[in-house]
């Protein structure tokens, strides 16, 4: 049985310090010496202030680098933005300023190996930095996710897929929803971190986990040695089955997690946390798909008032579904997988995920009553 400590706290750095030590001094936290190697992954998504809820906040990145320093390790913090470049993240998320007074390796993940995660994928590519570190610590942000329907612990570590990768690993895994989360699963075990904290403290609900999502307080900071029980119980606190979660299904049909959780701490379970809506992405019959895909299931669409014409949505797009004029982008429903890798990018949050009408009417009829 895995513990999940749950606690109030606050971007507070006198509440949070304490806070973050008590996880990672527990008996279940990670086991640092001198001179262990940390590699600290938090969710640097893409550069944006911390009161955007994008990223894990700074100070819980402190907290944790300073747990690590103290113990005489050598630590390291990296990621590998969806967007943008690690540098202007590291300065915009507030990092530079915060961190700057410890002795730390700051860069973000760039040279790969191939790891073995076991079928369906066989080897990968992953950061050589994670694989090659003794102690992970994992550092996530509770969001919602609009293709998953939350981004938290488990999938934090798909950060651990270096830049193009990213599009082309949900290009390959298409939109089976369900695939993607045994990916997710499979790269997580690969790489075994150590310790998992959440930042709960300002999540993102709706349509997240770009800046089409929005930011909500809920002043939560969770932690455990099992990552799989620490969404379980991010799962129960918004209100959510944890079966819902893909991970947590391939997790157990996995056999890599029980379900078995032990909550030091309380657990005040929310009623109104704004989930993003999930169409189905199954297909039929060529014709029946094309109309479903066109007509029915839940897709990208663009603002394109607020649209920059960046390109930020179209480098990204693993099924090159994206075209534009000087007018905007537009979509092609056809090839588009649903991986909503262009709403999670766009720096101005000009792309919805968004049902049609005539999905509308099929999701009322089918609705049970
Ligand atoms: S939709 Fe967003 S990401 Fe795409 S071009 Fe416009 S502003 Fe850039
Ligand atoms: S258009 Fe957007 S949702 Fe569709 S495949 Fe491209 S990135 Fe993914």
């Amino acid at each position: 049985m895995s513990t999940v400590h749950i606690r109030q706290a606050a971007y507070d750095y006198q509440v949070l310090r304490p806070i973050v030590f008590e996880m990672l001094g527990s008996a279940e936290g990670p086991s640092i010496g001198a001179g262990t190697r940390v590699l600290i992954k938090p969710n640097f998504l893409a550069p944006a202030a911390p009161e955007k809820a994008l990223t894990t906040h700074p100070l819980i990145v402190k907290a944790t680098t300073e747990f690590a320093l103290e113990k005489g390790a050598r630590v390291q913090i990296s990621d590998s933005p969806a967007m943008g470049s690690f540098s202007t993240l590291w300065k915009k998320g507030g990092y530079e300023q915060i961190l700057k007074d410890l002795d730390v390796t700051v860069r973000p993940f760039e040279k790969t190996m191939a790891v073995d995660v076991g079928e369906p994928f066989g080897k990968i590519d992953i950061a050589k930095d994670a694989m090659e570190a003794d102690v992970v610590i994992n550092l996530a942000k509770l969001k919602t996710h609009t293709q998953m329907m939350l981004t938290l612990g488990v999938k934090n570590l798909f950060g651990c897929i270096v830049g193009l990768k990213k599009p082309e690993w949900h290009m390959r895994t298409g939109v089976d929803r369900h695939m993607f989360g045994r990916l997710i699963v499979s790269i997580y075990e690969a790489i075994g971190p150590a310790y998992t904290i959440m930042d709960g403290i300002l999540a993102m609900q709706g349509q997240g986990p770009g800046k089409s999502g929005s930011p909500r307080e809920l002043g939560l900071l969770m932690g455990g040695k099992n990552a799989h029980a620490v969404d379980h119980v991010v799962c129960l606190q918004v209100g959510m089955d944890p079966d819902n979660l893909e991970t947590q299904r391939n997790a157990r049909e996995l056999g890599v997690y029980d379900g078995s959780v032990h909550i030091n701490g309380d657990l005040n379970i929310l009623d109104d946390f704004q989930f993003p809506e999930l169409g189905s992405i199954t297909m039929g019959p060529d014709f029946l798909g094309r109309f479903m895909r066109k007509f029915v299931i839940q897709q990208p669409v663009a603002d394109n008032k607020a649209c920059k014409l960046c390109g930020e949505c179209w480098k990204i797009c693993p099924a090159q579904a994206i075209s534009y004029t000087d007018r905007g982008i537009s979509f092609n429903t056809d090839t588009c997988i649903r991986c909503y890798c262009c709403l999670e990018v766009c720096p101005h949050a000009a792309i919805h995920a968004k049902k049609p009408l005539a999905g509308k009417v099929v999701a009322w009829l089918t609705k049970k009553r």
